[in-house]
């Protein structure tokens, strides 16, 4: 069986790298444009012992939704056993008491990680510096090559040194 190291390897090998691919191979089901609460930009929830299932918020741009799956994939990987029944994410990425859950094992510490972890995922060190040289620095097209928001690029190109 591949490892989760080899999966990632696996659906992170170009950009745009497949998020909802890289779920599913995990073992973790994805509904992609789930109803949830306005506020709520995905959850992720327990639904048997070890079987997980996150949902992102239907109304969202399809870029947003692609950072909330790999959000919601962040606690799964580094914080499943504080998930309990389940973690809420709002729109700006908090654990709060609006949606299903109010997971109070989730801090502010957690959600930075998750944050990070979302930011590595979509935006590989590697892919970004061959693109960020082929596109001369272009935070438009690195983006949309991404398939992320600008803003999301913006911040991953400070991390890198690259802005
Ligand atoms: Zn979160």
């Amino acid at each position: 069986m591949a490892t989760a190291q080899e999966i990632v390897g696996k659906h992170t090998a170009d950009a745009p790298v497949n998020i909802e691919g890289l779920v599913e191979d995990l073992g973790v089901e994805l509904v992609r444009k789930a109803d949830l609460h306005p506020l709520i930009a995905g959850q992720i929830e327990c639904i048997e012992p070890n079987r997980f299932r996150i949902s992102v918020n239907k109304n969202d741009h399809y870029y947003r939704r692609r950072f909330t799956t790999a959000h919601e994939l962040a606690h799964f990987l580094l914080h499943r056993n504080l998930i309990a029944r389940g973690v809420d994410d709002t729109k700006a990425y908090r654990s709060l008491d609006i949606g299903n859950f109010n997971n109070q094992n989730i801090t502010r510490e957690h959600e930075v990680e998750a944050n990070r972890f979302a930011s590595r995922v979509l935006m590989p060190k590697d892919l970004v510096r061959k693109y960020h040289g082929e596109y001369a620095g272009d935070i438009t097209l690195l983006a949309k090559k991404f398939q992320v928001s600008e803003e999301a690029m913006g911040y991953r190109l400070q991390a890198l040194g690259l802005a």
